[in-house]
């Protein structure tokens, strides 16, 4: 790729907002090919970046911010501080929230936490395809005295990601890229495969299981033939450990699978999962183990 280096603009855009609102799907639009390019950068102090979209004259690294889990563990504390970190550290943040909830208990405690934020701020209120103009102008009228800019979107047509990305531009700093536009791709895919594998928990089991389960990649090896990863899902529960593996290992072997397929396409190359489930009883409420498990 051929930047152009004189204007280039670069920075961190944060995204918050309940889960559920639609983070991943605007993410996805936004990036465009999801594999190739939401490949995020192991960096203790940013590990929820999330993608990051680099083209001549801009890079936008946008940091997904993990949502609120169950208040009264401690885990809800630590995501509370990885919201705060990324605040502090973005050039732009977007709040995201969903028109039809809107305004949750979520969106006003969001709300009162970045009023003193600096950095521009961009509301979206998204899924306006299930809604009238009239309810869009009702809601909008809430958030324009706190936000630089509202924008009314339906992030799974992808309506309105232009004018999403030409304000993003317009704030963002002038800078060199933060990453090379060049070799996305090739940075280290550790957390994207967490990730992954975590998105195959959510998609297969019911809420209970995907929230009391936490990911770790235990060994990353990439050699010629084949890229070679194991990694543990830690979970709070016997009787969840059960039903995770499933009958025969079932369970485990569709999410496994399901891993690999996606990686292969992504990595165009074989790839091997490995996947260990092991107990850990009430990992959340842990200090110990949720630092081993990067929050
Ligand atoms: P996240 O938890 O904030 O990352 O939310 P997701 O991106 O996973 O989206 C949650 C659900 O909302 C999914 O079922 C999406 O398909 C759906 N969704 C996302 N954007 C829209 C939208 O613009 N309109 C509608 N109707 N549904 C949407
Ligand atoms: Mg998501």
């Amino acid at each position: 790729m051929e930047i152009d280096l004189k204007n280039y603009k670069s920075g961190y855009v944060a995204i918050i907002g309940k889960p559920n609102v639609g983070k991943s799907t605007l993410l996805n639009s936004l990036i465009g090919e999801k594999l190739s390019i939401t490949t995020p950068k192991p960096q203790t102090t940013r590990q929820s970046i999330k993608g990051i979209y680099s083209d001549k004259h801009r890079q936008i690294i946008f940091v997904d911010t993990p949502g609120f889990v169950e208040p009264r563990y401690e885990l809800h504390t630590r995501m509370r501080n990885i919201i705060s970190d990324s605040l502090k550290d973005a050039d732009i943040v977007i709040f995201i929230s969903d028109i039809k909830g809107f305004p949750s208990e979520y969106d006003q405690a969001v709300m009162e936490r970045i009023v003193n934020v600096r950095a521009p701020k961009i509301a979206i209120i998204n899924k306006i395809d299930l809604a009238d103009e009239g309810e869009f102008e009702t809601k909008k009228k809430l958030l324009v005295d706190n936000f630089d800019k509202v924008i009314g979107m339906s992030a799974i047509r992808g309506s309105h990601n232009h004018q999403l990305m030409n304000y993003i531009t317009e704030k963002l700093p002038l800078s060199p890229p933060f990453y090379d536009p060049e070799n996305l791709s090739d940075l280290p895919m550790r957390f994207f495969v967490q990730e992954l594998i975590r998105e195959k928990i959510f998609l297969q089991y019911s809420k209970e299981i995907p929230y009391s389960a936490a990911v770790l990649i235990d060994r990353y090896e990439e050699r010629p033939d084949v890229t070679d990863i194991s990694a543990t899902i830690w979970i709070e529960r016997e009787s969840q450990k059960r039903i995770l593996i499933g009958t025969g290992g079932i369970g485990l072997r569709r999410i496994r699978e399901a891993v690999e397929r996606e990686l292969t396409l992504s990595l165009e190359g074989r790839v091997l999962i490995h996947l260990w489930v092991k107990v850990k009883k009430d990992w959340r409420k842990s200090n110990l183990y949720l630092k081993e498990l990067g929050f």
